[in-house]
């Protein structure tokens, strides 16, 4: 999508600071972290939310938790654990419509979330 920011940065015309890339999701430190460790992974396919997901849009959550399992142990946040956070829409909190799922790790995080 044109005018979509998390577009722009797989197609390289914002920048970001890549941990992982493949043909089916980019990996990238948040802008501001909430958490010594945040990252962000999104789809390459412009989806809003997984609720616009159809047929084998499913498969790329298998393929997401495959990356967060490697990415998790090559920063050193599996051990000590970590958080998977998916916002949805508005009352989800979410600002950028376009799938992405955070990773928060490397400090203890609340629970419940405000
Ligand atoms: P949401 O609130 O939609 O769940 O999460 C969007 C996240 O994207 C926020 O944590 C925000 O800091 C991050 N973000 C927004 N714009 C950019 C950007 O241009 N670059 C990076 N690296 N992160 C961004
Ligand atoms: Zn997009």
């Amino acid at each position: 999508m044109d005018n979509c920011i998390f577009c722009k940065i797989i197609k390289g015309e914002i920048p970001c600071s890549k941990v992982y890339e493949d043909d089916k999701v980019l990996a990238f430190n948040d802008i501001n972290p909430e958490a010594p460790v945040h990252f962000l992974v999104i789809t390459k396919k412009h989806l809003e939310s997984i609720i616009d997901f159809q047929n084998e849009d499913y498969l790329l959550i298998n393929h997401i938790i495959k990356v967060i399992n490697k990415l998790a142990k090559d920063m050193g946040i599996d051990e000590k654990g970590f958080r998977i956070v998916n916002n949805i829409g508005k009352d989800g909190g979410q600002t950028v419509p376009h799938v992405h799922f955070h990773v928060l790790g490397g400090r203890h995080l609340q629970w419940p979330p405000g």
